[in-house]
């Protein structure tokens, strides 16, 4: 597997989202695991491309929810989408813009992935994309542009669970979706059914990370800045979703790392001088926000995509990834989420919520609006950010935001 070639051990130097990766590299150099987390990170794409080159099926999906663990199950390698974002640049923008006849004003992250589509073209590379309707408009418009360009898209719908849904609506709900997943299959495979054992191997797999993560997360409380920001971050809302592409080598660094985190002695030192932060709303590829909060002397403890309750193993394993979805608020109304947020909060007594989402979506805004009246009113410091999604350094202003934000709850 590639490491990165260019050496970075000076943030200043850095001026792409791979400096990033680099730099946190060398910032870990006492960690073996989480550099290798960090490589692994590195090579999801490309790994995935040259194992479909090879042979290997694989879709770009969202790889989140019930998709990776069927996907593994069936033997193709779940590609997120998202992570293309990292190869962008101002370019991908005036191609969406130009060629696709994106508005201005539509969300980064759609328009990053639809030009790295585009540019993929007839390259010989991954051609089929699981989409998901549910999800926002502008990836629903995306979607429907590059299927018109050649690409195999398959939408399933994920129906949302209101807040008022339980008993018989909610048994509906499973049914339909053990449905939709039954159809995803069929695209995959040309059948319409799962392997019940290859499944429930992943189901196993899946809660066995669950736990472990969480063992990480319970001690990086006594560790808080052993593992930097970006790296956490990519281990738990990129890494935990989907391996990386890579199951077996994800869960063997992870097992390298809860070694590492248990052998470091406590620095009281540490303990005395931190902000625990609790982190609401996407991560995206602005890197620097998570170098700035580093340097602030904050440290992510918590954040509210991480999932943690288990798929049930007393269920048929079909059934078991259909109820996972609306027991996680994966498929939920914002308040679901803002009592994860509140429990992550209360948990690790931390000092300040940063909410972040990307310039032009006005579908995850409302809900960040939402949790941070909640969290002001309960006088708990909150700062809503919005960032873009392509590479390059975030914008001055919002650094400076979110300095001034770690700063003054340090004060
Ligand atoms: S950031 Fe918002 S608009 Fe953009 S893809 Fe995500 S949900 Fe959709």
């Amino acid at each position: 597997m590639p490491s990165a070639l260019k050496l970075v051990d000076n943030p200043e130097d850095i001026v792409s989202q791979s400096d990033y990766i680099a730099y946190s590299k060398s910032v870990h150099d006492y960690s073996p695991a989480v550099r290798r987390l960090l490589d692994l990170s590195e090579d999801y794409v490309p790994g995935a491309e040259r194992a479909f080159k090879a042979g290997h099926p694989a879709v770009w999906c969202q790889a989140l929810n019930f998709v990776p663990p069927l996907l593994y199950s069936l033997g193709v390698i779940p590609v997120a989408a998202g992570e293309m974002g990292r190869y962008s640049s101002k370019e991908d923008m005036l191609i969406a813009e130009d060629i696709y006849q994106f508005p201005v004003e539509t969300c980064s992250m759609v328009k990053c992935v639809v030009a790295q589509w585009h540019k993929r073209l007839n390259s010989g590379t991954i051609n089929r994309i699981l989409a998901n309707s549910s999800g926002c408009e502008p990836y629903n418009m995306a979607w429907e542009i590059v299927k018109k360009r050649g690409y195999d898209v398959y939408s399933n719908e994920i129906i949302y669970r209101g807040p008022t849904v339980e008993g018989e609506r909610l048994e509906q709900l499973i049914k339909f979706t053990t449905g939709q997943i039954l159809d995803v299959a069929e695209w995959l495979t040309g059948r319409r059914q799962v392997d019940d054992e290859k499944l429930s191997l992943e189901i196993k797999r899946k809660n066995r990370l669950l736990g472990k993560l969480k063992q990480v997360l319970e001690l990086r409380r006594s560790h808080p800045f052993y593992m930097k920001t970006l790296a956490i971050i990519l281990t738990l809302n990129v890494g935990l979703n989907n391996y990386f592409g890579k199951p077996a080598e994800y869960e063997e660094a992870i097992d390298a790392l809860i070694k590492e985190l248990e052998n470091t002695p406590i620095s009281e030192k540490d303990l005395k001088t931190v902000i625990p932060l609790v982190w609401a709303g996407g991560t995206g590829q602005e890197f620097g926000i998570y170098e700035a909060i580093d340097q602030a002397g904050g440290a992510l403890l918590g954040l509210r995509s991480v999932p943690f309750r288990l798929y049930r193993e007393d269920v048929p394993p079909l059934e078991a990834l259909a109820r996972w979805i609306y027991d996680n608020a994966g498929a939920g109304a914002g308040v679901y989420a803002r009592n994860v947020i509140d429990s992550e909060v209360e948990r690790l007594k931390a000092r300040g919520v940063i909410l972040y989402g990307y310039i032009g979506c006005s579908f995850a805004s409302v809900d960040r609006e939402m949790w941070r009246r909640y969290f002001h009113e309960k006088g708990l410091a909150c700062i809503n950010l919005e960032g873009s999604f392509q590479t390059g350094a975030p914008t001055g202003q919002v650094l400076t935001r979110i300095k001034a934000f770690v700063e003054m709850l340090a004060a």
